[in-house]
């Protein structure tokens, strides 16, 4: 090491053994002088997470379930790694002293809790996990503001506005002569398929997205186009903007990641190869910028790049995410956990694909009202919900 290097960034990846938890290591394996893990966190994939323990000794591995870290304790016996358990056991690691940024990377609601504590331990965090904000953005900002948190969006749409916005931005669009966030959706597996056929989907179908390699909900959220509902969401906290300034445009190659327009017609783009480790590297680095593994992008080879308004008949969904982010409150979180039980139950053979978009329009449509005034009334309402669209999808 130089006199000049500085040390080592010091992370938690919380789940490591996902496909994001993955390409962060990816991105960490290839500048060991820059990063250094101090805690993975996982839940069934117990052998990965021994194996990537076992690679970058970790002072803490976290699974959720007692059995699960006895084997895991096995697996890691004679290694400097400590095993702990449970829920509490992620919001510790998230938010230990000597940690500085925090990969927040678990899928769905379970995510919220230790992203929020990484925001009240004022961490660099890297978020991914959208839900987070989905369901609870107003305090999850809050917590950000007020403890000096330092927060940098890890979806590859938010990554390229932040990239794209002025410098320092913090909110108010207007204020810095932004007109519109334009977010970029590939449109998924069914973007041109024909319209009666949609009830046939099966969930193979449907995780088989042709640009991007991703967790199963993810995917059959972008197959449906929630994913980019959600991120209309995660776009409105995460920058400040109304509704009305987040614009959705289907762009089938996947290489513009969304951009911003401004009050002068200036249009600033991200463009990259479509892969995780761009908008990975970019945040662990960040404000610097190192190699993160992916190809150059030959835009003489992709030849074209293609836009198109997207199609609210063909995806529901994106249409039941505005409607929720207009009512507010706790409709966004009820339409998250409904979300999250249709995909599930979708992905089980139990409802067909249709009938994600049908349990969310009548989960919100039962429940919006919901109160919304606290953390504690956002997580009943997810429960709520959850208990509402079992029903519908039982009925
Ligand atoms: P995966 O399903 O691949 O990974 C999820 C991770 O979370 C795994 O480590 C999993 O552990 C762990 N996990 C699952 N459930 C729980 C739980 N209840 N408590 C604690 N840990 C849990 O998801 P992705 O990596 O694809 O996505 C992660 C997040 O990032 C999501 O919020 C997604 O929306 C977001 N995101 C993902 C993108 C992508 O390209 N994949 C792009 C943009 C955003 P295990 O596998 O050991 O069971
Ligand atoms: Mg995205």
């Amino acid at each position: 090491m130089t006199p000049h290097t500085p040390p080592p960034r010091k992370l938690t990846i919380l789940g490591a053994t996902g496909t994001i938890g993955i390409n962060t290591l990816d991105v960490v394996a290839r500048h060991p002088e820059r990063f250094q893990v101090v805690a993975l966190t996982g839940q069934n994939q117990i052998d990965k997470l021994a194996e990537q323990c076992r690679r970058f000794q970790p002072r803490y591995a976290v699974v959720l379930d007692p059995g699960k870290g006895r084997e895991l304790e096995i697996l890691l016996a004679g290694t400097s790694t400590r095993v702990l358990v449970g829920v509490a056991a992620l919001e510790q690691v998230a938010s230990l002293p000597e940690v500085d940024s925090v990969m927040a990377a678990i899928v769905g609601a379970a995510g919220l809790r230790p992203a929020l504590a990484a925001a009240r331990a004022g961490k660099r965090v890297l978020l991914a996990n959208k839900e987070t904000l989905v369901m609870a953005g107003r305090f999850f900002m809050e917590a950000v503001r007020e403890h000096g948190a330092t927060l940098l969006p890890i979806d590859s749409e938010h990554n390229a506005v932040f990239q794209s916005l002025p410098a320092g931005y913090r909110g108010n669009p207007a204020g810095h002569g932004v007109r519109r966030i334009l977010l970029t959706a590939s449109g998924g597996p069914f973007r041109t398929r024909a319209l009666e056929t949609l009830k046939d989907v099966t969930p193979e179908e449907a995780v088989a997205h042709p640009n991007w390699v991703m967790g199963k909900k993810i995917s059959v959220d972008s197959a449906s186009m929630m994913n980019k509902g959600l991120e209309v969401i995660e776009a409105h906290w995460l920058f400040d903007a109304a509704p009305e300034r987040i614009e959705v445009v289907i762009h089938p190659q996947s290489i513009i990641h969304s951009m911003v327009e401004y009050l002068d017609g200036s249009v600033l783009a991200q463009l990259s190869n479509p892969d995780m480790r761009t908008p990975i590297a970019h945040s662990l680095a960040y404000p610097e910028r190192v190699e993160a593994g992916v190809p150059w992008l030959e835009l003489a080879k992709i030849g074209q790049l293609t836009f198109e308004a997207p199609d609210f008949a063909r995806f529901p969904c994106l249409r039941l995410a505005y409607q929720a982010l207009a009512v507010g409150g706790a409709a966004p979180a009820i339409l998250n956990a409904a979300n999250e039980e249709a995909v599930a139950a979708f992905l089980e053979r139990r409802i067909p694909y249709l009938g994600i978009a049908a349990t969310l329009e009548a989960t919100l449509g039962r429940l919006s009202g919901l109160p919304a005034g606290s953390l504690e009334d956002l997580m009943a309402a997810d429960g709520e919900a959850r208990r509402t669209a079992r029903e519908l999808m039982t009925a």
